[in-house]
């Protein structure tokens, strides 16, 4: 199976813009063992620019453009020389892909970067991508890299993109404030209901980012691959996900 996997800033790093060794090292651990048990993983990472911010030792994220680029930049190195690093004690090569969303948009570009995807899997290398977020102006970027997962894993034929994030999965309200809220197992389809427990910028759903990662999942689900969200606190789960076990919230991608 060709698994996509998108790890989030709040996983591979603590808010002090520091790498979260424990998360890390675990992660590279269980993608290198799954693809150990014959998958192609793909690896779509963030964290670029709060690597940036810890290793300039900035106070906090910076708001201007310029400096959140020059962070990106800075930061983009730090986290390669991690995978690189990790990756290789498990006998895997790497490879960096920076995309911007005019890359996917414009069809010889798109078409590009899939025959180097398909080249680079051939040779059983993860390849690790991200957004360019040194070039991406905010009409060129994808904006986030939950979408670009999702772009990644459909134009790739990805059959399962598993979104680790730092909370368990879609929840029936917030499992932060409320103490009922229940974690949805599966959703088949993006009824208005499930559409709203993604929550608008500024709640505290949109601090776990579900707004973006629901957008993933129309865009998986449209085009017939299985989207998962789970906990990037126990890497581990993605043994689960690849076996087809029970995991977080499984999105089911339209069978036709
Ligand atoms: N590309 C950004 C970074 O690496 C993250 C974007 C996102 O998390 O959606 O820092």
């Amino acid at each position: 199976m060709r698994i996509a996997v998108k790890v989030g800033t709040s996983t591979l790093t603590y808010g002090t813009g520091r790498i979260n060794i424990r998360h890390v090292e675990s992660l590279c651990k269980v993608l290198s063992d799954v693809k150990n048990a014959g998958h192609e993983i793909i690896l779509v990472s963030s964290g670029a620019i709060a690597l940036g911010v810890g290793k300039m030792n900035l106070p906090s994220r910076p708001e201007d453009m310029p400096t959140k680029q020059a962070m990106a930049a800075v930061g983009q190195c730090e986290l390669m020389y991690i995978y690189d690093k990790l990756f290789s004690e498990y006998h895997h090569t790497t490879a960096q892909i920076l995309l911007t969303g005019d890359d996917l948009r414009d069809e010889k570009r798109h078409q590009n970067f899939i025959n180097t995807m398909r080249r680079l899997l051939e040779f059983g290398v993860i390849p690790v991508i991200n957004e360019n977020d040194t070039v991406a102006t905010e009409e060129a970027a994808v904006g986030d890299n939950d979408t670009l997962s999702a772009l990644v894993a459909v134009s790739t034929g990805a059959e399962l993109l598993v979104i680790l994030s730092d909370i368990e999965g879609l929840y029936t309200a917030d499992p932060r404030r409320d103490r009922n809220a229940e974690l949805v197992d599966e959703v088949r389809e993006l009824t208005p209901e499930i559409l709203a427990l993604g929550g608008g910028k500024g709640t505290a759903f949109g601090t776990g980012g579900m707004a973006t990662k629901l957008t993933a999942a129309g865009i998986c689900m449209e085009a017939g691959t299985d989207m998962i969200i789970a906990s990037g606190d126990r890497p581990e789960n993605l043994y689960d996900a690849a076996d087809g076990k029970r995991v977080g919230t499984r999105f089911i991608g339209r069978k036709s």
